[in-house]
């Protein structure tokens, strides 16, 4: 490793101040982390809450296995939805009612995509970013097959979608933070753009709940997705939000008409009448353990000062950058994330030839982040669990992986399922 031996001091000591300074440092503790990981991969699975066992325990052992069916009404289960919307809710700058938790992020897109071009019927426009996570483009695309009506999804570069907007628009579809890049679009800017031309936005926070303010309120969102198990600590495969703003609640009942969305679920009646509210989002029966679970990771943020939390987040992705520049610098990393506070994320890209090498090498010595294809290392950034020094350990190891060229061996090129 070559490392200049001044600039270790300083920047040591530099770390150590700012994580016995960092007001957020007792947060940590609310998580169970194993020994030997520095985790930056957060933004995919975020880590597991120390409450989540416990209470899984208690619900399966007490709850179902005691109580049983009388659990719906005597444990709150059949309230979960709104009440860990609510949690959400307030995460993300908007009001009780409005969030509900349900499905997965794929399948509430599909619902609220079905109610904003419903709400727009005579435009043909559905507007989104070419960089956008796939399968909120698939998802699209099956809901114009099944509509039939000739609408249009038209893709732009994520830098460019102000001028996209435009009358043919019916709905502008976006995730506010890009996957790959962590590109953090102006959400402000962006809905009021669409709606001063008649359109309505969709906002995906898959990549915002739980990582920074968001206020979709103040940008006075129509409609929004997310998802329960990355910044929001809810566990594999953890059930999504989607959030409808109050004003649009009973104009439209979405398509995937179940059970649970019905006003009376238990009248049994044969015809479909939309529940009021928010409640006409769901669609089956929720999963109950997955909930409780989702509950826990929510409650790990919900006593947390938001602003301070995007303090931390900024600070450490600008030493991840700053370090990278100083220690691996001539070693073809490419920063793809931008370097202006407002338009970042809470995570650091880099392009790398061997990016799924250099990831798998970064994993075998307990760095772990993740690849996103074609050929970009990920790191996301969870300022209630991470630690400066823990960012300055991650670009040590890195340093020694590329200088040593220690990513170049075939078993770090045998592709997995999942990267
Ligand atoms: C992670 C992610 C999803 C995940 O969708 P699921 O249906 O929950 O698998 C959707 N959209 C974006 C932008 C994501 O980052």
């Amino acid at each position: 490793m070559i490392i200049k031996k001044q600039s270790i001091k300083m920047n040591e000591e530099l770390i150590f101040e700012l994580d016995r300074s960092d007001p957020l440092a007792g947060q940590r503790s609310q998580f169970s982390l194993p020994d030997g990981v520095i985790y930056l991969d957060g933004n995919s699975l975020g880590a597991l809450p120390i409450t989540t066992s416990a209470r899984l325990k208690q619900v399966i052992e007490g709850e179902w296995g005691k109580e049983l069916i009388r659990s719906w009404n005597t444990s709150g289960w059949y309230e979960m939805p709104r009440r860990i919307g609510a949690k959400i809710a307030h995460l993300i700058g908007a009001q009780a009612g409005e969030v509900i938790v349900a499905d997965s992020t794929s399948v509430n897109l599909f619902k609220v995509l079905a109610a904003a071009t419903q709400l727009r019927p005579e435009r043909r426009l559905i507007l989104s970013t070419s960089d956008n996570f796939p399968t909120d483009l698939y998802m699209a695309q099956g809901l114009i097959q099944l509509l039939g009506r000739g609408q249009e999804l038209r893709l732009c570069n994520d830098t460019e979608v102000l001028d996209n907007i435009n009358a043919d628009t019916a709905v502008v579809m976006l995730t506010h933070v890009n996957y790959r890049t962590g590109r953090m679009l102006d959400m402000r800017a962006i809905s009021a753009k669409a709606h001063e031309v008649g359109a309505l936005i969709i906002w995906d926070l898959a990549h915002s709940a739980g990582a920074l303010p968001v206020d979709l309120t103040g940008a006075k969102a129509d409609f929004a997705v997310g998802c329960g198990y990355k910044y929001l600590n809810g566990g594999p495969g953890a059930p999504a939000f989607l959030f409808v703003a109050e004003r649009h609640q009973a104009n439209f009942s979405q398509p995937l008409s179940g059970w649970m969305g019905h006003n009376a679920p238990f009248a049994f009646d044969s015809n479909y009448t939309p529940a009021e509210g928010i409640t006409r989002y769901l669609v089956g029966t929720q999963p109950v353990l997955s909930m409780t679970a989702l509950e826990c990771g929510v409650d790990t943020l919900l006593h947390v000062d938001m602003e301070q939390l995007r303090r931390k987040s900024l600070q450490l992705t600008d030493l991840f950058i700053r370090l990278i520049e100083e220690y691996c610098a001539g070693q073809g990393l490419t920063l793809v994330t931008p370097q202006e506070h407002d338009q970042r994320g809470s995570q650091v890209s880099f392009q790398h030839e061997h990016g799924y090498a250099l990831m798998q090498a970064l994993i075998a010595r307990g760095v772990i982040g993740d690849f996103r294809a074609p050929d970009i290392v990920r790191f996301g950034v969870t300022p209630l669990y991470l630690r400066y020094a823990d960012i300055w350990n991650a670009v040590q190891i890195m340093a020694d992986i590329l200088s040593t060229r220690d990513w170049d061996r075939p078993e770090f090129k045998q592709r997995a399922a999942v990267t």
